[in-house]
């Protein structure tokens, strides 16, 4: 017979180190974290290309609880991310448990237990089940004809071949997002020819990034007020951005205008100006924050290409106007399959419904944790909880809360279903989107929408109120049922 534990929590990322920090700090420790990989750290163990470094300051990018007075930078890179997580990680010992990859999970009905299996063939039940998996762990490859046919290298930013020497060669960079706008300059002084694909031009502002000296760092460390100063300034600007983004006119006008006084000031020429120049509403896709994009991009041996790509041939990308742009590495900076929540694991509730075909026209999810039909699952970083500005850790901390006061009401009805009313989660799912069709994200096609146009990744409104929202669980939410007892 499997193990039972109360809380099986998928993912050793920024999520389910919340979690796990949440249940401790609240005295419950009967709960194990499975992970896939080797080590903790998510995203930030994946993404090591050049440049990887967050884009939220890390004061406010980082666990409320656990502030790092020496941070390097202000946004920090990834190598020093990774460590926070590991560190971090470390403190739970074997409660996570490393290198199992869940490939399926259950409810079983009889019991009121989620059975979780792992590709190992282990299993393990529990009573709470939460998937903390990420929205952005899932590199994403253009549907590009002619891929396979490359004959050089290539590769995806979120694995990047550390092996492949780029220095002389002539480089591809496909997508022009979050990802790109990091590596493009690291890499752009070695090659010697770079030719970055672009769809469509980010709107980019000035990064107000700078070292943290060691005079920082005692001072963090003797005041740690200035360090949490420092978190609700940026906590504060993020607040006001999303105003801007769901429909203050006044503020995205002060951004926009901020985004085009940069571009003015670094690209002399008009054409690459016109090429980098956004076509659709501020704040449709995440603004990004850099001061060397652009001027890497004025270099010689760097050419941006804004005509469409029609297939890649077997020494190089061709595109609608016909040329064949020949090179000898090709870097997807493609970004993410966002639209899985949870995919490849299969999740199967009540009377074994799928998750994957209730989430068939766009993932949706009460607070972006409950599902009706999957009594005591929640989810972390769900449907809609993602954000165009601000720090997701702040997001996680609330899902945190909230499903700790779920793992609580478990513990004191030992065998109890929570399992959120279908009305409440429909009601919720509603106002969501009208509120979301009314935002800068309904302007343009982006990582945020699905296929169908719906917007299942991003949260409305601001995270003071998602905090708000989240604080308390209602139990008025839920039906609440009685499994017989184990044992
Ligand atoms: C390059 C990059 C930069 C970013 N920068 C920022 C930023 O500046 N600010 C910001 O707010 N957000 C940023 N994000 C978003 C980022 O995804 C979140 O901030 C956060 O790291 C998400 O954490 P997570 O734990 O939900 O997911 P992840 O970090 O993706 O972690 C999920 C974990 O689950 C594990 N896992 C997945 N499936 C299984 C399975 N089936 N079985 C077992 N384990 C599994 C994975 O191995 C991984 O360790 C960035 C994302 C990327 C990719």
């Amino acid at each position: 017979m499997a193990d039972t534990v109360s809380v099986v929590i998928v993912g050793a990322g920024f999520a389910g180190l919340a979690m796990a920090n949440e249940l401790l700090r609240a005295g419950i420790s009967d709960f194990v974290i499975l992970e896939k990989a080797d080590r903790a750290g998510g995203v930030w163990r994946e993404n090591t290309y050049p440049g990887a470094a967050c884009d939220v300051p890390s004061p406010y990018y980082s666990f409320s609880y656990a502030p790092k007075p020496d941070w390097t930078r202000r946004y920090a890179g990834q190598a020093q991310i990774e460590s926070y997580l590991i560190d971090i990680a470390s403190d739970l010992g074997e409660r996570i448990r490393y290198g199992l990859e869940v490939t399926d999970a259950w409810f079983e009905e009889s019991d009121g237990l989620w059975n979780v299996r792992t590709a190992d063939g282990g299993a393990i039940r529990a009573r709470i089940f939460v998937p903390a998996t990420g929205q952005l762990s899932r590199p994403a490859m253009p549907d590009i004809e002619g891929r396979e046919r490359f004959e050089g290298a290539s590769f995806h930013s979120a694995q990047w071949r550390h092996d492949c020497d780029l220095r002389g060669r002539r480089v591809a960079v496909i997508g022009a997002g979050a990802s790109a706008i990091q590596f493009v300059p690291r890499i752009q002084p070695q090659v010697a020819q770079l030719t970055l694909f672009q769809r469509s031009a980010p709107y980019i502002l000035p990064k107000p990034d700078g070292e943290y000296r060691s005079i920082h760092h005692r001072a963090f460390r003797r005041l740690p007020l200035l360090q949490k100063l420092e978190r609700g300034l940026w906590w504060t600007l993020g607040e006001v951005w999303t105003l801007g983004i769901t429909g203050n006119r006044r503020i995205s006008a002060a951004v926009e205008a901020a985004a085009r006084w940069q571009l003015r000031r670094q690209v002399g020429s008009a054409a690459l100006r016109h090429k980098l120049t956004p076509d659709y509403p501020i704040g449709c896709k995440r603004v990004l924050f850099a001061n060397d994009y652009y001027p890497t991009l004025t270099r010689p041996n760097v050419e941006v290409v804004t005509e469409r790509i029609t297939e890649i041939t077997t020494g190089g990308v061709r595109t609608a106007d016909g040329v064949e742009h020949a090179v000898d590495v090709i870097i997807y900076g493609t970004g993410f399959a966002t639209q899985e929540f949870l995919g490849p694991m299969t999740v199967r509730g009540r009377a074994g419904r799928e998750l994957r075909a209730v989430w068939a026209d766009g993932a949706h999810a009460h607070l972006g944790m409950t599902v009706p039909g999957f009594p005591n699952m929640f989810l972390m970083y769900g449907p809609n909880t993602n954000l165009g500005t601000g720090s997701i850790i702040y997001m996680l901390e609330r899902q945190a809360r909230y499903i700790r006061q779920a793992v609580e009401v478990s513990a004191r009805n030992p065998g109890g279903l929570m399992e959120i009313r279908e009305e409440v989660e429909q009601r919720y799912d509603e106002e969501i989107q009208r509120r979301l069709a009314g935002s800068a994200w309904a302007g343009c096609v982006s990582w945020y929408r699905s296929a169908s146009g719906r917007i299942s990744s991003n949260w409305p409104g601001s995270v003071s109120e998602y905090s708000r929202r989240t604080a308390t669980l209602s139990l008025a939410d839920f039906h609440t049922t009685a499994v017989p007892l184990l044992d």
